[in-house]
Parts: C-alpha cells; structure tokens; sequence
C-alpha cells in the first residue's frame, strides 16, 4: 500500500482496512460467480466438473484481481470520511515504576 495519497498527500497508514476489502470481494464475487455455476448447471446440459472448473476459476481470479484494490480504496475513503484513523501506538512504557 502506498504511504499516502499521490493527489492530496493524505497520510493513508493510519487507515487501516484490515480484513474488510477482502470480506467484500469475496461476497460480491461470490454474488455473481456462483448464480452463473447455478445457471450452466441447470440449462447447459450439466457440463463436467472440468468445463465448471475451466470458467469459474479464471473469472473468480479475474474479478477478485479487478475487484479488490477498487473495493479497498472505497474502504479507506470510508474511513476517512467517518474519521476512523487506528489510534497511535503508544511509545511510551505504562508502566509507573519503569
Ligand atoms: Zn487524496
């Protein structure tokens, strides 16, 4: 990930998107991929498991590879519109006696 915003110059570290991107991905790929399998199955003659695996693996690839950056920045940008920047690390020992 980059730094920050190559436009604005933002600070993009402390937007952390964690797992949501690829939550996202995942169910929207999964959303479109597998009413197609539904579809082939039920009026194309019910293909083999090869032809399955030869047209849905390579556009589950492709929509998760298209998809996923896409969907990470909308996420930041979210963030960034809520103002949910992660807190700083704290540096400094909480400990009294240290
Ligand atoms: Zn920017």
């Amino acid at each position: 990930m980059k730094g920050h915003c190559e436009a604005c110059e933002l600070a993009l570290e402390p937007y952390r998107a964690d797992d949501a991107p690829a939550y996202f991905t995942i169910f929207i790929v999964g959303h479109i991929v597998v009413p197609l399998v539904l579809l082939v199955e039920r009026w194309g003659a019910e293909p083999p498991l090869w032809v399955h695996a030869l047209l849905w693996l390579p556009l589950s690839l492709a929509l998760a590879l298209i998809l996923l950056p896409r969907i990470k920045g909308a996420v930041i940008a979210l963030l960034w519109v809520q103002k949910a920047a992660a807190p700083k690390p704290v540096t400094e020992s909480l400990d009294p006696s240290a």
